[in-house]
């Protein structure tokens, strides 16, 4: 199928409106990996069409450097898309997204969307404003595509959940949240590790080494988030990556910050810097896997 390329929003939408059945969307900030077209395949075998935007949303970035180094590729990702089956890819400018609404290229914070209690701590605490950034272009990228379904990666979370709470204000799309694609190292894809030496590279593998070892004892038998936290701790020990949170939570509860008490259910969530490079990862502990990682080398050994 040929890919519809394009570079207006406005234009995105109005062919959003043109086309008759299903569609599935999915936000992107382009750089894509295969990560990314796993969901864009995943959105191609339960939609008639599949709309994926790439836009690198300043809104939800603190630091300028950070925004500065993002990868961008619009025409090698269209070609990566065109391939996965997606139907339509669309891109803009911040001024494009929300015309006559910046105030000195910027949206003012009056007009940013409340990300709700989701946004609280971790990745809210360690990026503020960070999803209000987020929630205000997802809100404004359903506007415009007025998708059926949107699909979402496991890797980002806590966005996940910021996203179900602004889906259910809107009264719409279905959100679809799909596994974490890794690399055979273990290491999670993402744009980012493009940016990555081959000393940080080593040093990455922590992250995930550190999650399997925990679901490894919470097979094992241990509940409870502080012996858990101690866990991933005592793996990322010997590394030389700054480590922002290394924690575990109730999926259920997630504003409660669990501590000796049994848990039902668990996910643990690493934030960490390996260079210049802030990565992010995480792995649901109870319950059948949420990706393929179980023939990789490492786990019950850690
Ligand atoms: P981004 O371009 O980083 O904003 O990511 C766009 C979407 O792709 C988000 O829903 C991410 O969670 C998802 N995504 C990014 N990396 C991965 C990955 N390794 N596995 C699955 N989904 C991913």
């Amino acid at each position: 199928m040929t890919l519809q390329r394009c570079t207006d929003p406005a234009q995105a939408a109005a062919w959003c409106r043109a086309r008759e059945g299903t569609l599935g969307f999915v936000p992107t900030m382009g750089a894509l990996h295969e990560g990314h077209l796993s969901l864009v395949r995943r959105a191609a075998a339960e939609n008639d069409h599949v709309v994926v935007s790439i836009f690198v949303n300043p809104l939800q970035f603190g630091e300028v450097r950070d925004l500065e180094n993002y990868p961008r590729d619009f025409e090698g990702d269209c070609d990566l898309l065109e391939t996965a089956g997606a139907s339509m890819a669309f891109t803009g400018t911040l001024e494009q997204f929300f015309p006559g609404e910046l105030v000195e290229g910027d949206l003012p914070r009056e007009q940013r969307v409340d990300p709700g209690e989701a946004a609280l701590g971790l990745e809210g605490e360690f990026r503020p404003g960070h999803f209000e950034g987020v929630a205000t272009i997802v809100q404004r990228l359903f506007t415009l595509v007025q998708p059926t379904r949107a699909y979402f990666g496991a890797k980002d979370y806590q966005q996940t959940l910021v996203v179900r709470t602004l889906a259910e204000r809107m009264g719409f799309p279905e959100v679809v949240v799909c596994p974490i694609s890794r690399e055979t190292s273990g290491l999670a894809r993402s744009s980012r590790n493009t940016l990555l030496t081959p000393e940080d590279r080593e040093q990455a593998l922590y992250l995930s080494q550190a999650l399997f070892a925990a679901r490894e004892r919470w097979r094992a038998g241990i509940r409870s988030a502080a012996a858990l936290e101690q866990h991933l701790r005592d793996a990322l020990a010997s590394s030389t990556l700054e480590v922002e949170y290394a924690v575990v939570r109730d999926p259920e509860r997630w504003s409660h910050v669990p501590g000796r008490e049994s848990l039902e259910r668990a996910v643990a969530l690493i934030a960490a810097r390996a260079g210049a490079v802030r990565l992010i990862d995480n792995l649901e502990l109870h319950g059948p896997p949420s990706d393929a990682l179980e023939d990789l080398p490492f786990g019950a050994g850690l």
